[in-house]
C-alpha cells in the first residue's frame, strides 16, 4: 500500500469504522490491543498451548501511580537456546540477556514511573511467537527484546537499536532479521483483504513510527551514557518477535559477544548499569512524552 498523509489516514480509519459497524463488527474491540479471544489467537496461529502459563507466570510490577503504561522486557533465548557464545568461552547470550533485563526491571521499578514485566525471569525456553503473545495479552505499551551481537569479525562492537519496520534498513538488517524470525508462518496475521486488515496495517504503521521513534531516543540516551554504539546505530527491519507484540517495539543487540572488550563489558555489572540507564531513561521520557500527548 502506498504511504498516506494523517488526514487520508483519518477519513481511512473513518470510512473502515463506519464499514465495520455495518457489517456488524466492533471496531473499538478490533482496536483493544491485548484482549483478543484466545480462539482468535489460535485461528491467527499465534498462540502456543503453553502460552496461558506462560502469561500466569509473569509478574507485573505496579508503578507508584495507578494506571501508568507498562513496558515488557524480552530477555532474548533462554532453555534450550543458549544464543550467540562469548568469545571468552564463560558466557553465553541468554545469560546477559537475563542480567540485563533483571537489571533494567529492578530499575524501573525503582523509579516508580512505569509499570514493568519481563516475559522471562528464568532460564527457560520460549517461542518468539510466545513471547510477542506474552506482551500482547498485557496490553504493553512498549515491548523491549534485549539481544546481544555476534560476528566473524572480532573487531565489530557497539550496540545496535533495531525497529519494526516493513522494509529493512539495509542488506545487513534484512539477513539479520530473517536468521531472528527463523521458520514458522508468514509474519502477517491477518491474511484477506477486509476491513479488519485494514485496521491491523493502520495499526502496525502508527507502532512503526512510535519504535522508531523510541530507537532514536534511545541511541541519543546510550550515547549520552557513554554506552559503545556501532556506526549508524538506529537500523530497522521485519523482525517476527517484534511485529507480533502489536505495541512500538525495539530490539536492542547490548554489544558483540564475539568482541573481547564488548565481551567483557556485558559481563561486568559496573559497565552493564550504563546500559541499564540508558534503557530506563529512553523508556521512561517516551512513556512521559506519549501520556503527555493524550
Ligand atoms: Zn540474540
Amino acid at each position: 500500500m502506498r504511504a498516506l498523509n494523517k488526514n487520508q489516514r483519518r477519513s481511512l480509519v473513518t470510512g473502515a469504522a463506519i464499514a465495520v459497524c455495518l457489517v456488524g463488527l466492533s471496531a473499538y474491540a478490533l482496536q483493544q490491543r491485548g484482549d483478543r479471544s484466545q480462539a482468535d489467537e489460535v485461528a491467527r496461529g499465534a498462540v502456543t498451548t503453553h502460552l496461558p502459563q506462560a502469561v500466569r507466570d509473569v509478574k507485573v510490577i505496579e508503578a507508584r501511580v495507578p494506571g501508568r503504561p507498562l513496558v515488557v522486557i524480552d530477555a532474548g533465548h533462554g532453555g534450550d537456546d543458549p544464543g550467540a557464545p562469548g568469545v571468552s568461552g564463560t558466557v553465553v547470550e541468554k545469560e546477559i540477556t537475563l542480567a540485563l533485563a533483571r537489571e533494567l526491571r529492578d530499575r524501573l521499578a525503582e523509579g516508580g514511573r512505569v509499570r514493568v514485566a519481563l516475559t522471562r525471569d528464568e532460564d527457560r525456553t520460549l517461542e518468539l511467537d510466545t513471547r510477542a503473545a506474552i506482551a500482547r495479552r498485557l496490553g504493553t505499551d512498549l515491548f523491549v527484546s534485549i539481544h546481544a551481537d555476534s560476528a566473524p569479525n572480532p573487531l565489530a562492537r557497539g550496540a545496535t537499536v533495531y525497529s519494526v519496520s516493513e522494509i529493512a534498513s539495509d542488506a545487513d538488517a534484512a539477513r539479520f532479521a530473517a536468521a531472528q524470525n527463523g521458520s514458522g508462518g508468514p509474519m502477517s496475521s491477518l491474511p484477506d483483504g477486509s476491513v479488519r486488515t485494514l485496521l491491523a496495517d493502520l495499526a502496525a504503521r502508527d507502532e512503526m513510527a512510535e519504535s522508531a521513534s523510541f530507537a532514536g531516543r534511545l541511541v541519543t540516551k546510550s550515547a549520552g551514557r557513554g554506552v559503545e554504539l556501532r556506526p549508524e546505530p538506529h537500523r530497522f527491519a521485519a523482525f517476527r518477535v517484534l511485529r507480533g507484540a502489536e505495541a512500538p517495539a525495539v530490539l536492542f543487540e547490548a554489544g558483540y559477544l564475539s568482541n573481547a572488550e564488548d565481551e567483557a563489558a556485558l559481563r561486568s555489572p559496573e559497565q552493564r548499569a550504563r546500559l541499564v540507564r540508558a534503557l530506563a531513561d529512553a523508556i521512561e521520557a517516551e512513556l512521559a512524552v506519549r501520556r503527555a500527548r493524550r
